[in-house]
């Protein structure tokens, strides 16, 4: 089976859209959530990704944005982003964003073969947590039951691996930030993985590209991409629905 694995769209639809078009052929979709939050695009981002989701996790902004948690916790500039996206949302895609299950989730295998999997926006242990380096990472590593959890949240595209005493940092390397670039993971048998596909609509990883990942469980491995898109509509969108300059801004840092 062929996977897309999203994460943390954050109401960007052109980077979205171009995810969707490079994407290529796929069986079934896993949304890690943050669908919206900080981009202009909140209710094109939940129309199209709702028919084709066979899952979505929710995200803390999608939490904060559909009025299930107080925006205290937020810093200024995801507070104001969350208060114009919580105004702008239709009820009908409000109500949809406050159904949303909370994580950790267990697709069912298609096959009696196929590996499981668990899905989180954050830590699998904490759906808020951060999951940044090796020591994030462990306590989920020793405790999830299957030997594969895609997580989020960081907007990070990264992974991490740990076979018994022998554990590793998983970075995808391109060899530029230019046009489309893929690199490959594959998936060892006793080895157990976290798995970040990265940020499809607000990458922090200094590539301003947007970011996704492919789960092949036939091939055993993990595709990583990054996909260039047209940021400067993304930004003008931005700029018009007068949301923090900011917002715009960090798109093309990549931050
Ligand atoms: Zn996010």
């Amino acid at each position: 089976m062929r996977v897309l694995v999203l994460s943390d769209i954050h109401g960007n639809l052109e980077a979205l859209t171009a995810v969707l078009d490079a994407a290529g052929q796929w069986d079934a979709l896993w949304n890690l959530g943050d669908l919206v939050g900080y981009g202009a695009s909140p209710n094109q981002v939940v129309d199209l990704i709702r028919p084709l989701a066979a899952l979505t996790v929710r995200g803390n902004h999608d939490r904060i944005c559909c009025g299930l948690t107080p925006t205290r916790n937020f810093n200024p500039l995801a507070r104001a982003s969350a208060k114009w996206t919580m105004q702008e949302l239709s009820t009908e895609n409000l109500e949809w964003l406050r159904a949303l299950p909370q994580g950790p989730l267990a697709p069912e295998p298609h096959s009696a073969d196929e590996a499981r999997v668990t899905l989180a926006h954050g830590s699998p242990l904490h759906e808020d947590h951060y999951i940044h380096n090796m020591r994030d990472a462990w306590a989920p590593l020793q405790q999830m039951a299957t030997a594969i959890t895609f997580v989020g949240h960081t907007h990070i595209q990264c992974g991490f691996a740990q076979k018994e005493h022998d554990w590793h940092d998983l970075r995808p390397r391109y060899p530029s930030r230019v046009g489309s670039q893929i690199w490959r993971l594959p998936i060892a048998a006793g080895v157990r993985y976290l798995i970040n596909p990265g940020s499809v609509g607000q990458p922090r990883d200094a590539d301003w590209r947007a970011a996704f990942a492919i789960y092949d469980s036939v091939a055993c491995e993990v595709v990583f991409h990054r996909v260039p898109y047209d940021i400067a509509t993304a930004q003008e969108r931005v700029q018009r629905a007068r949301l923090p300059k900011r917002l715009a801004v960090r798109l093309r840092e990549g931050r």
